[in-house]
């Protein structure tokens, strides 16, 4: 899911298209994929820029993380099993429980969906990230997540969530907060974000599929 995807307003619609199939019609003149009208656009009702809900996950430091191995396009759906989550440490290290135990990655999470954990300015000390780091490696070392308990662990709901949500927590009660349940972790800062990208992916298919997408004003 490369391409720019723009938003203008014409024939009392909201139409959506691609950059790119903007650009080709610039020499012949922007001409509407629905009325077929040439276009002209005045300053305020100019194209913008549709904002891409995914974000590269190794550049957004000390976050909760929702990527699908299948790519950006499967992160509609809140399924667990198509879904994976991790924690990223202030270095975009990427830590998520898998079958063979705590993975540590460097890559592979370029299309995903961020949740920031810290709020941004407040996690700016170098020392609340190195804090950060080693408070998760050592959340990472608990035999909890041992790649044995990985299918015990799984009854308790997805392992790599249980793992992301737990992290979250410990840090919580070390600040004297209180807990929060995987439900309203999930409603308040999870769907929200699933949502937004199930939204812009329907948006994005259709592109693909009739070179635009239309909503009604
Ligand atoms: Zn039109």
């Amino acid at each position: 899911m490369d391409c720019t995807v723009l938003k203008f307003n014409h024939c009392g619609r909201k139409i959506y298209s691609f950059d790119k199939n903007m650009r080709q019609t610039e020499n012949t003149g922007r001409k509407c994929p629905i009325c077929q009208e040439q276009m002209r656009f005045s300053l305020l009702e100019a194209p913008v820029i549709v904002p891409c809900p995914f974000s590269n996950g190794h550049k957004v430091r000390c976050a909760f993380l929702i990527g699908s191995s299948l790519g950006p396009a499967f992160l509609s759906e809140w399924q667990d099993s198509e879904l994976h989550v991790g924690v990223t440490n202030s270095q975009g290290v990427v830590y998520s429980y898998t079958s063979s135990g705590v993975q540590r990655e460097e890559q592979g999470w370029e299309q995903c969906l961020c949740v920031p954990l810290v709020a941004p300015g407040t996690s700016g000390g170098s020392l609340a990230g190195i804090l950060w780091d080693s408070e998760l490696e050592q959340f990472s070392r608990f035999p909890t997540w041992s790649q044995h308990r990985f299918e015990e662990e799984r009854e308790f709901g997805s392992c790599c969530y249980g793992f992301a949500l737990s992290f979250l927590n410990q840090l919580r009660r070390a600040e004297g907060r209180e807990s929060v349940t995987r439900d309203d972790f999930t409603q308040q800062h999870v769907l929200p974000h699933v949502k937004t990208a199930s939204k812009y992916i329907t948006v994005y298919q259709e592109i693909h599929q009739q070179g635009f997408y239309v909503a009604d004003l």
